[in-house]
C-alpha cells in the first residue's frame, strides 16, 4: 500500500472548503500565516499527520489527511476508527460510536489546525528533551498543574481513567 496524491472532487474540495472556514478565528488566522499545504492522500495508513516544515522564525506546516475519510460522517469515521482496537472474534458485542452526522472532516481538520496552533504559540513546551516534565518551571498554564508527562496527568487527577492506561500518542 503506497499513498498516492489524491486529486479532490468539486464535493470533496467543498467539504474542505467547509471544514477550513468553521475552523476558530485563531485557527484560521495561524493557518493562513503558518500552513504550506494541505493535501490528500490514497492509502495513506493513519487518518491524518500535521509536519513540521521550517521551523525558523517563521515556521511553516504541511497537513496530510487520508482521502477515505472524505466522504464519512464524524461516526462513521469514528466507529471505525475504534473498531480496529478489538478484534470481533466470536463476539456478539460490537462498538460503535454515535457523534452526529457532520463530516468527520471537520474533526480532523480541527484537531491538525490545533496542532499548527500549539506549535506556533508553543501552548505546549518542548518536554521531549531530557524527559523534563511537563508540569516543571517551564510549564505553561495550558500544562501546569493538569499533565506531568505527554501521556500522564498530575497526581490530584489520579481518579481519573487517565492515569489507568498509558494513552498513545499515536494520531
Ligand atoms: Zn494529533
Amino acid at each position: 500500500m503506497a499513498p498516492r496524491l489524491h486529486v479532490l472532487t468539486a464535493t470533496e474540495h467543498r467539504l474542505v472548503v467547509d471544514a477550513l472556514s468553521a475552523l476558530p478565528p485563531l485557527h484560521q488566522r495561524v493557518l493562513k500565516d503558518h500552513l504550506r499545504r494541505l493535501s490528500f492522500l490514497d492509502d495513506m495508513p493513519n487518518t491524518a499527520l500535521t509536519s513540521t516544515v521550517s521551523s525558523a522564525a517563521h515556521p511553516l506546516f504541511d497537513i496530510t489527511i487520508r482521502a477515505a475519510i472524505l466522504p464519512q460522517t464524524a461516526s462513521e469515521w469514528l466507529t471505525e476508527k475504534k473498531r480496529t482496537c478489538f478484534a470481533a472474534n466470536n463476539s456478539s458485542l460490537q462498538v460503535a460510536i454515535e457523534a452526529g452526522l457532520r463530516p468527520a472532516i471537520d474533526y480532523i481538520l480541527l484537531h491538525e489546525a490545533t496542532h499548527v496552533v500549539d506549535a506556533k504559540l508553543k501552548l505546549t513546551p518542548a518536554y521531549y528533551a531530557a524527559g523534563q516534565l511537563l508540569d516543571s518551571a517551564t510549564a505553561k498554564s495550558f500544562t501546569a498543574g493538569v499533565w506531568q508527562k505527554s501521556d500522564r496527568s498530575c497526581p490530584r487527577f489520579t481518579a481519573y481513567p487517565a492515569n489507568a492506561y498509558s494513552i498513545s500518542p499515536r494520531g
